[in-house]
């Protein structure tokens, strides 16, 4: 059984549309996929209404966050996604997205970019704007080779010349109103320094301690040697160890299924969950702990 649980759509910075995703994952030979938007779960109908047989989704979203200045992301699973603090908190942080973007346009500017405003909405499309449209815009403009060329100290890293810092929810409390929506919660890369500054140890272990499920250890940011220390801190705070692609359509090079999760793992999340059942795939056979699973109103 192969499950990827972490993946982005176009409802969010992904390059598939979720229905492209969910046939991707299916011809790639997923048998479990999780829809993990940036702040939304805006594509979860269209995700539901494509998805193949044989090919189990899992909704979920991933929280922006931010612990003593350092940013984080948390992975929130089967969460139910009508729960009104949730819901009111990925609005506040959706709703800073675009002046947020905008920001890093105007800073781009003053530093001599030809980027304009249109030209990153017209990337964004659809999809709530972020970091990485603003990447492929200087991309677009020659600016850099690549969109990962543009997450450096000279462009767009937390800190860099042209970054905006957004607003990201408190990690506790996203812990407690993941909880309170009858989710669970999964500390996305932690320990991806790529990125920018990572929180330390002893901060996971506080998580850990206010109801963290578990940490993604295996992910393309984390080097090997960082997956077995990760793996061996999970062990020691009683969390779950997943695996996922952070599949972002061609924007990202890594392809779906690229790391995955071991299906006790996966199984052991099915259960914790309350808000929010996996769904099978139209006609039944299912796969795994998502077989003959109710869909309450989690679309
Ligand atoms: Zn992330
Ligand atoms: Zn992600």
């Amino acid at each position: 059984m192969r499950i990827d649980l972490h993946c982005h759509s176009t409802a969010s910075d992904g390059t598939d549309t979720p229905a492209e995703l969910v046939r991707n994952a299916a011809a790639a030979g997923l048998d479990v996929v999780a829809l993990t938007d940036h702040d939304t779960t805006r594509g979860y109908a269209e995700a539901v209404a494509a998805l193949p047989a044989g090919l189990t989704l899992v909704t979920g979203a991933e929280l922006s966050c931010r612990l003593d200045g350092v940013s984080m992301h948390m992975l929130a699973y089967l969460f139910d996604p009508e729960e009104p603090a949730l819901f009111a908190e990925r609005e506040l942080v959706r709703d800073d997205r675009v002046p947020r973007a905008q920001g890093m346009v105007a800073k781009l500017r003053e530093l001599g970019v030809p980027i304009t405003w249109e030209q990153v909405a017209r990337i964004a499309g659809d999809g709530s704007v972020g970091r990485p449209h603003v990447a492929t815009a200087l991309v677009e403009l020659g600016v850099v080779p690549t969109v990962n060329d543009a997450f450096t100290g000279d462009w767009l890293a937390d800190g860099a010349r042209a970054y905006v810092p957004k607003h990201e929810t408190d990690p506790f409390e996203a812990l407690r109103l993941i909880k309170g929506a009858g989710g669970v919660a999964v500390f996305a890369h932690p320990a991806a320094s790529k990125r920018g500054r990572t929180v330390p140890e002893s901060a996971i272990a506080e998580l850990a301690a206010a109801g963290l499920d578990g940490i993604e250890v295996d992910h393309m940011d984390h080097e090997p040697a960082t997956r077995a220390r990760l793996r061996g801190l999970a062990a020691e705070l009683g969390l779950l160890a997943t695996g996922s692609s952070d599949y972002h359509g061609s924007r990202k090079t890594c392809v779906l299924g690229e790391y995955t999760t071991d299906p006790e793992v996966y199984g052991e999340i099915t259960r914790r969950a309350t808000g929010a059942f996996p769904v099978p795939g139209a006609g039944g056979a299912g796969s795994g702990a998502g077989a003959g699973a109710g869909t309450r109103a989690d679309v």
